[in-house]
């Protein structure tokens, strides 16, 4: 056999990198090849123990139904690498999760190698949020881009920060924690972080339910029933003009406009990507948020930057776990 031949056997043997989104309530694993094809993907609850025995369980078999189903390429050697990503902190040199507030089981837990010593393969660790940003400027919003600011909009607000193309993780592995930029100094609501004012008290969706909650006696004619909010039943609402609705999410609105205006005048990225469930509100926040970043970015930063949806849902964080997985062979 040539030695052309072995590289090409050797190219196709490992094409696959093993992605799993390890959500606080679901896990999510996905084969995917180095053209950000998603070949295969399941999904189940994450195990709820105080020990991290459950959790690795899960994984091992979870990369185990992903060789099965790619046991066409060369006897099922075709994985290169397992990569997970987690909610919380992680020490991306040395593969242990510091911590995550959601699966605490995990806290200084050596995971990668952990993964490693049962399955075998090379194993890669990153925080979600910052895995959701590479996988926008991989396969989404922001290909083509290298300067790009990814704000995710969910039960809390995540960020994740790309400059010259590479992540900046900052000195411990920790930057980017846009949620808790303080956009109110004055008296802002308490988070769980231990500040107050933070983003996440007023863009997530945690906070789009309570501050229709706080808002809703100056809107009796208000069509929500205040005992089953959910951001999805409000933006629903607003959609068809209720008054709390638009209210809220103008409010909202605000807030992310001077955090993004932060942002913009810090980093001059090209691009601000907004993804999260709470994006799906888009229409209703984006006026109000669109004015605060005009009145508040510098002008030549504010008229290059686009701001735009995320386009990857919620397969950013398997997608960039991969691109990851691939980028440190
Ligand atoms: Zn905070």
């Amino acid at each position: 056999m040539t030695e052309a031949n072995n590289n090409l056997i050797s190219e196709q043997a490992n094409n696959r990198v093993c992605a799993a989104d390890l959500g606080g309530t679901h896990l999510r694993v996905a084969l995917v090849d180095s053209a950000g094809h998603i070949h295969f993907r399941m999904k189940q609850s994450t195990p709820q123990q105080k020990s991290p025995d459950g959790i690795m369980r899960s994984l091992v078999s979870a990369v185990k139904e992903c060789e099965l189903h790619g046991d066409q390429i060369n006897g099922g050697k075709h994985i290169s690498a397992v990569s997970v990503v987690v909610p919380g902190t992680v020490n991306v040199d040395r593969g242990i999760v510091v911590k995550a507030p959601n699966l605490s089981s995990l806290d200084g837990f050596h995971l990668s190698e952990q993964l490693t010593a049962q399955l075998g393969y090379r194993s890669v660790l990153e925080n979600d949020a910052n895995a959701a940003a590479v996988g926008e400027m991989w396969m989404g919003a922001g290909r083509g881009r290298s300067a790009i600011v990814c704000v995710t909009l969910g039960t809390g607000v995540g960020g994740g920060i790309i400059l010259n193309g590479k992540l900046w993780r900052g000195v411990d592995g920790a930057a980017a924690e846009i949620g808790h930029m303080c956009v109110d100094p004055f008296g802002g609501v308490a988070c769980g972080c231990g500040s107050r004012g933070c983003l996440e008290v007023y863009a997530s969706a945690t906070a789009i339910v309570r501050m229709t909650r706080e808002a809703s006696p100056r809107h009796p004619d208000s069509t929500l029933d205040i005992d089953k909010l959910t951001s999805e039943a409000i933006f629903c609402a607003g959609k068809h003009n209720d008054e709390l609705a638009l209210e809220v999410f103008k409010r909202m609105g605000v807030y992310l406009g001077i955090g993004i205006a932060n942002l913009i005048n810090i980093l001059n990225p090209e691009m601000i990507v907004i993804g999260g469930g709470v994006a799906n509100g888009w229409e209703l926040f984006d006026k109000s948020m669109r004015q605060q970043v005009a009145e508040r970015a510098f002008p030549l930063l504010a008229a290059r930057v686009q701001i735009v949806r995320a386009e990857c849902g919620d397969d950013a964080g398997l997608l960039g776990a991969a691109r990851l997985g691939f980028e440190k062979q």
